[in-house]
């Protein structure tokens, strides 16, 4: 209880430093402050009580800050150029945002040719770069592919439709193997697709968040094909699949940086743990997994960890019934710790649990990375009222 007390102020500060102070201490800024404040709460206070029961904390933060983000990305864009076109005078001045899903196409192009073939916005140019860079390099280093589970703005709409049905339709678990297969192909395709054209090909031609952000305007026959794309795959990958199948498949199937952030994440300090000893071999973990992370492979070859595509969302812990997943350090010394010794010993263990530390450093990248957002996209829709 004290130290769900304690990580809840600790939250507080995050949230009173990046949220209250970096929106003048507007009075939205405070609302939705505390709306943050009340989901990590209740996260906390809930995993204290019962393991896994406070995943539905993190769907409500995904889902909530995807639905804001288009709702102030779109906004700004018909502020700026009054659609929400790319026009080409938008394209010729650079004036095209930076986005984490463009991190694997522009780093080995910009290797090879010492410039970015997809730039941020021209005012903040090699700054708002550096700083995306910046952001990716620190939660690759923590949270790792705990990105696409607990902040990714996109991933978000994914995460709607899949929780939309009450009962799978179609059971994609004995495909997992092919459909991790199919990302990866994909990202080695899009990375040799974008050195060959020098240009982001995922953004220009595959990248179903179009549609709920910015796209090419469709005046031209490459327009108009374009957008079809767009349309199609953000139909079929963010909407209709994950409402029959229960699972992200765009963020599973197709999302190049989703396969980037997979191999990276082995740099990451936390990672999903598996006991086999507990284990009982019932197959809810496979089932319950949004990114077909665990197969029936995994379980019954007695892996002590889900597979690479794991986004460390904690939504097998909540429907493994013998307790046997959990969070845990990377790099952690296999030595025994001996039992401890007081009250104050046994809170400070508590408040290093690798779940506690992950989940707070999950959710303070969410708070970060959705203030301006969220509480630019409130006050626009108080303002329409
Ligand atoms: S294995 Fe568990 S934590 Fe990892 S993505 Fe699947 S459900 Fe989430
Ligand atoms: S839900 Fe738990 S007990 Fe069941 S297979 Fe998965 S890890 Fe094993």
């Amino acid at each position: 209880m004290i130290v769900s007390i304690v990580l809840c102020f600790l939250m507080s500060l995050v949230i009173t430093f990046f949220v209250l102070a970096g929106n003048g201490f507007s009075l939205v800024s405070v609302f939705y402050g505390i709306f943050l404040l009340a989901l990590y709460s209740g996260m906390t206070f809930s995993e204290a009580r019962k393991k896994g029961s406070g995943s539905v904390f993190r769907r409500i933060f995904l889902i909530t800050f995807a639905v804001l983000f288009c709702i102030s990305f779109i906004g700004s864009l018909f502020d700026e150029r009054g659609s929400m076109a790319i026009t080409s005078e938008a394209m010729a001045g650079s004036e095209l945002p930076f986005c984490h899903i463009v991190i694997p196409q522009v780093l080995l192009p910009f290797l090879i040719t010492n410039s970015i073939i997809f730039p941020a916005r021209v005012s903040g140019h090699y700054a708002s770069i550096a700083s995306m860079l910046g952001i990716w390099l620190m939660f690759t280093l923590t949270i790792g592919r705990g990105w696409c589970g607990w902040v990714c703005f996109y991933g978000g709409w994914d995460e709607a439709f899949s929780r939309a049905a009450k009962k799978k339709r179609v059971n994609l678990l004995s495909r997992n193997r092919e459909i991790r297969d199919f990302q990866f192909g994909f990202l080695f395709f899009i990375v040799l697709a974008c050195i060959g054209t020098m240009s982001a090909v995922y953004c220009s031609w595959f990248c179903p968040f179009k549609l709920v952000t910015e796209f090419s305007p469709m005046t031209t026959i490459e327009g108009l094909i374009a957008g079809v794309v767009f349309i199609g795959l953000f139909l079929g990958l963010a909407v209709v699949l994950p409402f029959l199948t229960k699972r992200r498949t765009q963020c599973s199937s197709l999302c190049p940086f989703g396969a980037f952030a997979s191999l990276t994440d082995r740099v990451s300090i936390f990672k999903m743990g598996i006991d086999t000893e507990k284990c009982i071999g019932c197959l809810k973990c496979a089932n319950a997994c949004p990114f077909g992370a665990i197969d029936i492979a995994t379980i019954r070859q007695k892996k002590t960890s889900p597979e690479l595509t794991c986004a460390k969302c904690g939504e097998c812990i909540s429907v493994c019934p013998a307790h046997a997943i959990s969070y845990q350090f990377r790099f952690a010394a296999k030595c025994k710790i001996p039992e401890p010794s007081s009250g104050f010993e046994k809170g400070i263990r508590s408040f290093l649990d690798p779940a506690n530390l992950f989940r707070f450093a999950a959710f303070s990248f969410g708070t970060v990375m959705s203030g301006n957002f969220a509480v630019d996209s409130i006050s626009r829709i108080l303002g329409s009222l």
